[in-house]
């Protein structure tokens, strides 16, 4: 599958006056590369629902068609194999596989908590590609989570502090659009 995306979703697919806290010119211009060149990250923010996986999705779609290496996973999958690298002595080759790619997309960070061996996998990971490549990222967390989230407030900052160093952050306040028939409908009202 191609870089391993989910699925497939376009620019063109997202309906920006469903969502008018984001910023279309923003994404615009980050589709036409500019922070894949300045080894920029991308962080979508905001609760399930409002479309930051699609426009993830939507945006490693026009970079690959630019010719840029992606590799797409979920932070859950991601520390699973790390963790199993890690366990089998194998974790320098493995780590590769997350650090080569020009623009590694994590998706779904903050659904579930990491424990300690993750947190230091994940920061790992972080750093390899601290200012060497972009990283793009979904959260249903805010920053001032992130502790918990990484179960140590050191650690946290230190991840936190190199991924947002260079980095556009997308904060999408709304309603999910998976919700938004049955809200019309009257299911949840
Ligand atoms: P999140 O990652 O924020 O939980 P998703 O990106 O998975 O949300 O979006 C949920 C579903 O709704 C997906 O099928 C996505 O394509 C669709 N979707 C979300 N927002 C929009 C939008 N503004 N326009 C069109 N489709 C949307």
């Amino acid at each position: 599958k191609l870089a391993h995306l989910p699925y497939r979703k376009t620019l063109e697919e997202f309906d920006c006056a469903f969502q008018p806290s984001i910023d279309e010119r923003l994404i615009r211009e980050l589709a036409t590369m500019t922070f894949v060149n300045r080894n920029e990250n991308v962080l979508f923010l905001g609760p399930p629902g409002v479309g930051k996986s699609h426009l993830s999705v939507a945006l490693a779609v026009e970079v690959i068609r630019l010719g840029v290496s992606v590799y797409f996973v979920s932070l859950a999958y991601m520390m699973e194999d790390l963790r199993k690298a890690y366990e089998e002595n194998r974790l320098e080759k493995r780590l590769r596989v997350y650090v080569r790619p020009k623009i590694l997309v994590v998706d779904e960070v903050g659904y579930l908590p990491l424990d300690p061996v993750a947190a230091n996998l994940f920061f790992q990971v972080v750093s390899a590609r601290y200012e060497r490549g972009s990283i793009l990222m979904t959260s249903n967390k805010s920053f001032g989570e992130w502790g918990e989230l990484v179960g140590d407030s050191v650690l946290a900052t230190a991840i936190l502090d190199r991924l947002l160093h260079h980095s556009h952050v997308i904060n999408i306040r709304g309603n999910s659009y998976r919700l938004r028939e049955k809200m019309r409908t009257g299911v949840y009202g």
